[in-house]
C-alpha cells in the first residue's frame, strides 16, 4: 500500500468520495459519507488505472454490513443486490462527467 498516488489521483478519489455512498443514493436513503472501494473489474490495464475504478461506498455498504449488504461480505450475493461494481463504476464517471 505505499503506490505513490499522483495530484489527479488523490483528486479523483476526493471527489469520488464527496459524491456519497452510491448504494444509499439508489436506493433513496439519501448521502451518506463514503470510503473509496477500488473495482476487481477493470483494474488489470495498469497500476496507475487503479485509483479511477473506484465507487464511493458508505461503511455498511463497504465492509460494516455483512454477507449481502456489504461488498467485501461477498460480492456475488451483494451485486446481485445493488448492481455490479462494472454498472455502479459506470454511473460514477457519468455522473462526474467523465468518459466510459
Ligand atoms: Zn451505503
Ligand atoms: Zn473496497
Amino acid at each position: 500500500m505505499s503506490k505513490s498516488k499522483t495530484k489527479a489521483e488523490i483528486l479523483h478519489l476526493s471527489r469520488v468520495a464527496a459524491l456519497g455512498c452510491i448504494v444509499c443514493r439508489n436506493l433513496n436513503l439519501g448521502e451518506t459519507p463514503a470510503e473509496i472501494h477500488h473495482c476487481s473489474k477493470g483494474t488489470g490495464l495498469s497500476v496507475r488505472a487503479d485509483n479511477f475504478h473506484v465507487i464511493p461506498l458508505c461503511h455498511i455498504h463497504h465492509r460494516a454490513g455483512g454477507h449481502g449488504v456489504a461488498i467485501h461480505a461477498g460480492r456475488k450475493t451483494w451485486e446481485a443486490h445493488y448492481g455490479t461494481e462494472g454498472e455502479l463504476l459506470e454511473q460514477v464517471r457519468a455522473e462526474m462527467g467523465l468518459p466510459s
